[in-house]
C-alpha cells in the first residue's frame, strides 16, 4: 500500500477559496453534474436520488443523501467513480449499513454507492474463497461451511458484507476477520487504481484497517484461506455461536451493533452496566436493557437521540469509571464528532463532499 501513500493526491474540487456557503453550493452544482453524467453514461445502473437512509440502515435511522448508486458489477462501478472524480467527487461505500448511523436531516452533499449488487463468490482453484464486497458475511461463512473450510464461524452472526467488514475487521468470539483474509482488491478513489493489497498491507487492528484510516478506498473484493475442516463441527461451531448472539445480544430491535469500542483492559459494555445505564432512554433511543453494549431503536428514534443518549453514556462512564470511551459506529456527518465529550475524543472521521479549504476532498 506505499504505493497508495504516495499517491494519495485530491481530488481537485475546485473550490478555491470560497465561504462555507458557497462552497455547500459549489458542492450541490458538482453532485446535480454528476447525477446527470452517471444516468447518461450508465442508463441501466440503479440509481436512487433523495433516497431516506432509514430504508438502508439496521439502526432504521438516517433521511436522505442526494444520490445511491448500485452498480452491478466493477466495471460499471470503475465507471462510475471516474466520472465521481471528473465532477469532484468523493463517493462513500454502502455495504448494509449495520455499523453507521445517518442524521435524520440527511445529507444533501453525499454521493454513496451500494456493493449490494457486488455478490459474487466461489472457490479459487487453490482452495481459498473469492468474494465480492457485497457478499454477507453470514453467507460467506456458509459458503466456507458447506466447503468444509474452517475459521469463519465466528463471523455467521455478523450482520455485516465483505467490504465493510474488512474495513472495520469486523469480528467476535475470539475472530477477526484478519485472521482469514489473504488478500483485498481495492480501488483507490484518487487515481482511480486497482489495489491488490496482501493482508499484512492491510495494517488490520482493532476493528481498523488501513483503508479505514487513510479513506479512498473502495473495497472490490477480498481473498480468504481457511483450514479445512469437518464441516458438521463447523456447522455446529456456527449454531453455538448463533445462540449466544441471539440469548446475550438485542436482535429483536433494530441498532448498529456495539456502540463503543471496546477500551483496552474493560468492556464497554460492563463499564455501561456499572455506571447504572442499563435501559437509559433518550426519546426512542435506549441503552438496551439485554445488552448495556448496544443502543437500540425502540421505534422512532431519531438520530439525535442516539447522538444525545451516546454523550450521555460517554460522560458517564468517564465521570463514574475514568475510561473514555470512544465510539464503534461511524457517526455522519463528520461534524457529529463527539468532540465535546471531553479531551481527544473523536468519532469516526468520514469524508463527504464538503470541499475543504484545500480542496482535498479526500481524508487524510
Ligand atoms: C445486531 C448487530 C450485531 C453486530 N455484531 C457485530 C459483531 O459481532 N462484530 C463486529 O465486528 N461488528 C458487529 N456489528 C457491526 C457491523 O455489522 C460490522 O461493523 C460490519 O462489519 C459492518 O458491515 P456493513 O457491510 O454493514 O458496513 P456498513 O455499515 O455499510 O459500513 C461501515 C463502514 O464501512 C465502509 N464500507 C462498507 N463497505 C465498504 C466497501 N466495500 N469499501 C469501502 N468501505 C466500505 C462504510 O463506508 C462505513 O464507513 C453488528 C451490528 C449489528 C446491527
Amino acid at each position: 500500500m506505499e504505493a497508495v501513500d504516495q499517491k494519495n493526491e485530491a481530488i481537485d474540487t475546485g473550490a478555491g477559496t470560497l465561504s462555507d456557503e458557497q462552497k455547500a453550493a459549489r458542492c450541490r452544482q458538482n453532485l446535480a453534474a454528476a447525477v446527470a453524467a452517471v444516468k447518461k453514461a450508465l442508463p441501466g445502473m440503479t440509481l436512487l436520488e433523495n433516497e431516506p437512509m432509514c430504508a438502508h440502515s439496521s439502526f432504521r435511522i438516517g433521511g436522505p443523501v442526494r444520490a445511491l448508486a448500485a452498480p452491478s458489477d466493477v466495471t460499471s462501478l470503475s465507471k462510475l467513480c471516474s466520472i465521481l472524480k471528473e465532477n469532484h467527487i468523493a463517493p462513500m461505500m454502502l455495504g448494509n449499513g449495520t455499523n453507521i448511523l445517518f442524521p435524520d436531516e440527511g445529507l444533501d452533499q453525499l454521493f454513496l454507492i451500494s456493493t449490494e449488487k457486488l455478490t459474487k463468490m466461489f472457490l479459487l482453484p487453490d482452495g481459498a474463497i473469492y468474494a465480492e464486497a457485497g457478499v454477507s458475511l453470514s453467507k460467506l461463512a456458509s459458503f466456507a461451511q458447506q466447503n468444509g473450510l474452517a475459521g469463519l464461524e465466528f463471523a455467521s452472526g455478523i450482520p455485516g458484507t465483505v467490504g465493510g467488514g474488512t474495513i472495520m475487521n469486523a469480528g467476535a468470539y475470539g475472530g477477526e476477520l484478519k485472521d482469514a483474509i489473504e488478500s483485498v482488491v481495492c480501488l483507490y478513489v484518487p487515481d482511480q487504481a486497482l489495489y491488490e493489497l496482501t493482508n499484512e498491507q492491510c495494517a488490520f487492528s482493532y476493528r481498523s484497517s488501513l483503508f479505514k484510516k487513510l479513506g479512498g478506498c473502495l473495497v472490490l473484493s477480498a481473498v480468504f484461506r481457511l483450514e479445512k475442516g469437518d464441516g458438521e463441527a463447523i456447522a455446529a461451531k456456527m449454531r453455538e455461536l448463533n445462540e449466544k448472539r441471539r440469548a446475550k445480544q438485542p436482535l429483536d430491535l433494530p441498532s448498529a451493533g456495539s456502540a463503543f469500542k471496546r477500551p483496552e483492559g474493560y468492556f464497554a459494555a460492563a463499564l455501561i452496566d456499572e455506571a447504572g445505564l442499563k435501559g437509559y432512554t433518550v426519546g426512542g433511543a435506549q441503552v438496551s436493557e439485554k445488552h448495556a453494549g448496544f443502543v437500540v431503536n425502540l421505534g422512532g428514534a431519531s438520530s439525535h437521540d442516539v447522538y444525545e443518549l451516546m454523550k450521555h453514556v460517554r460522560n458517564t462512564v468517564y465521570r463514574e469509571k475514568g475510561v473514555q470511551l470512544e465510539p464503534e459506529i461511524i457517526i455522519l456527518p463528520p461534524d457529529y464528532r463527539l468532540e465535546d465529550f471531553g479531551p481527544a475524543v473523536r468519532g469516526n472521521h468520514i469524508s463527504i463532499n464538503t470541499p475543504p479549504e484545500d480542496a482535498n476532498s479526500l481524508p487524510q
